[in-house]
């Protein structure tokens, strides 16, 4: 897969996204992430990109021509049209479900907004998906990106050392995962559940699939009516009231 990040700082986007997990899986060759600076389409001799809003009001707007030049670039350079997605506050929450769905695809561009946004009539002229990363505003989105071009590539193979690492976690099936827990045994006089030092492997599953169970119960049991439940965890579920 192919990731796009069209950005006024692209430096902030690489400084992440060649750390940790992320970066070695671009190092492999396993995921392809650029980051475009979208500065470099601008026609302006000032190199300007951005604008008073018209009508008044504060702030600033990312202008409309140099984004446009960019993605068009993009496009030409790739030989196809990639996915478009604007990071936006007025989007559509991100969730692992549309992760999932982001992951299959072979090119996503990812627009980032600044300042007070983007002139409107980008936006309605390359029709992008609008995607919030949640109900708050940030000063751009740049870490918006981050946080999708990473929740994407961690899905692509290869990326994580075993599929396992995502298929059990959290919002993957709808369930929040089991706690976890590692050396030593036995820190400020509390104990690791006996079931996970015990080798048991079919005890251990069944542990974890009811914490699994009872987490999500009591932090976000509005997950429960997505989540694919068999007849013993609707059981376990009603002795857990
Ligand atoms: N004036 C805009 C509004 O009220 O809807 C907010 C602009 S925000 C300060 C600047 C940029 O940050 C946006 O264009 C967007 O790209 C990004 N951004 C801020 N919060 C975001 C969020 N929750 N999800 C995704 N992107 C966000």
């Amino acid at each position: 897969m192919r990731i796009d990040i069209m950005t006024l700082f692209p430096d902030m986007c690489n400084s992440v996204l060649g750390e940790s997990i992320i970066g070695r899986a671009r190092e492999a060759g396993k995921v392809e992430i650029n980051c475009i600076d979208i500065r470099s389409y601008t026609d302006d001799k000032h190199r300007r990109v951005d604008d008073k809003p018209y009508g008044g009001g504060m702030g600033m707007v990312m202008q409309a021509q140099p984004i446009y030049d960019c993605f068009n670039s993009l496009c030409e350079k790739l030989g196809k049209r990639p996915h478009l997605i604007y990071m936006t506050p007025q989007g559509k929450t991100l969730t692992q479900e549309r992760v999932k769905q982001l992951s299959k695809l072979d090119n996503i561009a990812i627009l980032c907004g600044h300042y007070e946004g983007v002139d409107e009539r980008v936006i309605e002229e390359l029709e992008p998906e609008e995607i919030s990363v949640g109900d708050y505003v940030l000063t751009g989105g740049e870490l918006p990106a981050l946080i999708l071009a990473d929740s994407v590539s961690r899905m692509l193979p290869g990326v994580l050392s075993d599929d396992e690492c995502f298929t059990e976690e959290s919002h993957f099936n709808s369930l929040l995962e089991y706690p976890q827990y590692t050396h030593p045994a036995k820190w400020k006089d509390r104990e690791v559940p006996e079931v996970l030092l015990s080798g048991h492997h079919a005890n251990i599953d069944m542990w974890r699939r009811k914490q699994s169970l009872k987490r999500t119960k009591q932090r976000r049991p509005d997950l429960l009516e997505k989540a694919e439940l068999s007849e013993k965890d609707k059981i376990y579920l009603l002795s857990e009231e």
